[in-house]
C-alpha cells in the first residue's frame, strides 16, 4: 500500500491517511475536489526528493500543495496519489539587507516575510490579497501579483534563486544571491509560474528592497466608469507611476454601499484609488498635484489619505468590496482577466452586454494600472444545473472576448483546472506545443500535478 511505502521511506509522523487530513488536502478555494491516497508532510528537501524519486519509479501522481488558497484548483489531487504539503518547511533562513535578499523555505506565509522585512526597514513588495494565508512556494508557482505590482512587478521580479526538486528526485539549484546573473537559460523564470508541473520549490532566494518611508493616497469617485478609466490614462500619461491604481465599477460600489453603509463611499458610478510612495517631501508635493489633476478630470468626490493609518483605512474599505459582493447572496465567479489598458472601457462595456444577454450581473474591479480587472459573474445559484450551464456559457463568452482582444485569461491566479479549456487558444498552437515539450522533458512520466494547465 502507498502509505506503508511512504512511511518506511519518511517515517510515520510525515505521512497521513486520516480522513479529515485527506479531506483538507482535497480542495483549494475553487470548487473542484478529489481525495489523495496519502498526504506527505515534507520537512526537508531530502523528504521531497525521496518522495518524488519513489513516485516517479512507481508512476504515482504527486500534487504539491502550499497553503491551499489558490483560486483555480491547482493543488487539487485530481488523480489521487500523493498530496505533497511543504507547509512544515516554513522558516525564513536568512534576511540579509547587505545582499538585498531573503532566503526562505516554501511554506513561509507571504505576509510573515513582509512583516519580518519591514521590521528591519526592508520591503518584499508582492502583495496578493491572500497574503496573510498564502505561501511563498504557492506565490512562486503561480507568479502571484497584487495592487503594488504596477510599480514593483509581480513575484517573478523578486525571485533571484531557487532550489527545485525535479520529478525524478534530483535537486537543482539555479540562480542565487546575485541580483544579475546571465549564466545559462533563465530556469528561475521557467519554474516561476509553472504551477507545480515542472518541479517542487524547496527553497527560494528573494530580492528585498529598501522600504519607502511614506505613502499617501487619493481616492475619488466619478460619474461614469469611462471617466475613471480616462483618469487612469491621464495620471500615467502625466508622468506619475503610482504604487497602486485601482478601479471599481458601479455594481460593486452599490453592493459596497448596501453592505458597508451608504456613507462609506461618496456618490458616483466608479471609484479610483491612487497610492503614491517614496520620500516624505516628494510624496507630500506629488499627492497635492495628483489630487488637483484628479479633480480637473471630473472627480465628483475626493479624499486624501496622508498617513499609513489613513491609507490602511482606505485599503480596508477596498477589501470590503469583495465581502460586499459576497453579501449580495449571489455566487461570485471571480475571473482575473487582463486586457491592454487602453481596452478597460471596452471590457466593462462587454461585461454589460453579457449582463443584458444572460441576466447575470457582472461586477468589475481591480488593478487598473495593469489592466488586470477581476470580473465577477454574480450567479443566483451555481448548484442549479440550468444556472450553471448559463454561467459557464457567460464565462466562455468573456474568455473568448478577452482572447480576441489581445488580453490574457489569467493575470494572477493561474490556469490550474479552472482555465484549462481556454489555455491552448490563449497561448496559440506553437506555444502550446512548447509547453508540452518542456513538460515531457522535465517530467517524462507526467507524475507532477497531472490534469492541470495542459
Ligand atoms: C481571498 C483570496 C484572494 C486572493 N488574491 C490574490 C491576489 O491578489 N493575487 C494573486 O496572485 N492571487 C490571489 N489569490 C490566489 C492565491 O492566493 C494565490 O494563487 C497564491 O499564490 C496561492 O498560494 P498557496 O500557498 O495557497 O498555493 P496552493 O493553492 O497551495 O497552490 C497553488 C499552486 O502552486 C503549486 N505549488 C504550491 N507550492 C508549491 C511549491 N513549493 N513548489 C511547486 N509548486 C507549488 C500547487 O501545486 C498549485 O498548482 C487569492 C486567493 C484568495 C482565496
Amino acid at each position: 500500500m502507498l502509505a506503508d511505502a511512504l512511511i518506511s521511506l519518511l517515517g510515520p509522523e510525515k505521512v497521513s491517511t486520516a480522513q479529515d487530513i485527506l479531506e483538507t488536502h482535497s480542495i483549494d478555494k475553487w470548487h473542484a475536489s478529489n481525495l489523495p491516497e496519502a498526504v506527505v508532510f515534507a520537512e526537508s528537501t531530502e523528504d521531497v526528493a525521496k518522495t518524488l524519486q519513489y513516485a516517479n519509479e512507481h508512476n504515482i501522481p504527486v500534487t504539491t500543495r502550499g497553503a491551499g488558497v489558490g483560486y483555480v484548483g491547482g493543488c487539487v489531487p485530481t488523480r489521487g496519489g500523493i498530496a505533497l504539503s511543504v507547509m512544515r518547511m516554513n522558516k525564513i533562513l536568512d534576511l540579509a539587507p547587505m545582499d538585498g535578499v531573503a532566503v526562505v523555505q516554501p511554506g513561509v506565509i507571504t505576509g510573515e516575510l513582509q512583516a519580518a522585512a519591514r521590521e528591519i526597514g526592508w520591503y518584499y513588495p508582492p502583495d496578493p490579497a491572500s497574503l496573510k494565508e498564502c505561501s511563498i512556494g504557492g506565490n512562486i508557482a503561480t507568479n502571484a501579483g497584487g495592487p503594488r505590482c504596477l510599480k514593483y512587478g509581480v513575484t517573478r521580479s523578486y525571485v533571484l534563486g531557487l532550489e527545485v526538486v525535479l520529478a525524478d528526485g534530483r535537486v537543482m539549484r539555479t540562480g542565487g544571491r546575485n541580483h544579475k546573473n546571465k549564466t545559462g537559460f533563465d530556469l528561475v523564470g521557467l519554474m516561476t509560474g509553472s504551477e507545480g508541473l515542472l518541479g517542487v520549490v524547496t527553497e527560494a532566494t528573494l530580492r528585498i528592497i529598501p522600504h519607502p518611508p511614506t505613502r499617501s493616497m487619493v481616492s475619488a469617485t466619478f460619474d461614469t466608469f469611462a471617466d475613471a478609466a480616462r483618469a487612469v490614462q491621464e495620471i500615467l500619461g502625466g508622468g506619475i507611476l503610482p504604487s497602486a491604481l485601482e478601479i471599481t465599477d458601479g455594481f460593486t460600489l452599490e453592493a459596497a454601499r448596501n453592505y458597508l453603509g451608504r456613507d462609506a463611499l461618496p456618490a458616483g458610478d466608479a471609484h479610483l484609488i491612487v497610492e503614491l510612495d517614496g520620500q516624505v517631501e516628494s510624496v507630500a508635493r506629488e499627492i497635492q498635484q495628483l489630487a488637483d489633476r484628479v479633480r480637473e478630470l471630473g472627480a465628483v468626490g475626493l479624499n486624501i489619505a496622508q498617513s499609513d493609518e489613513e491609507c490602511e483605512a482606505v485599503w480596508q474599505l477596498r477589501r470590503g468590496f469583495s465581502y460586499s459582493l459576497r453579501a449580495t447572496g449571489l455566487t461570485k465567479l471571480n475571473e482575473d482577466i487582463v486586457v491592454p489598458r487602453s481596452k478597460l472601457v471596452e471590457l466593462v462595456a462587454f461585461a454589460r452586454e453579457i449582463e443584458a444577454d444572460t441576466g447575470i450581473a457582472v461586477a468589475c474591479f481591480g488593478h487598473a494600472g495593469d489592466g488586470n480587472i477581476h470580473t465577477n459573474l454574480m450567479v443566483d445559484n451555481y448548484d442549479d444545473p440550468e444556472e450553471k450551464v448559463k454561467a459557464d456559457a457567460a464565462v466562455d463568452q468573456l474568455f473568448r472576448w478577452v482572447i480576441a482582444n489581445g488580453g490574457a485569461i489569467t493575470g494572477e491566479h493561474g490556469v490550474g483546472i479552472a482555465k484549462r479549456q481556454w489555455f491552448a487558444d490563449a497561448v496559440g498552437e506553437t506555444s502550446y506545443a512548447v509547453h508540452k515539450q518542456l513538460k515531457a522533458a522535465l517530467d517524462p512520466n507526467g507524475i507532477l500535478n497531472p490534469d492541470k494547465v495542459l
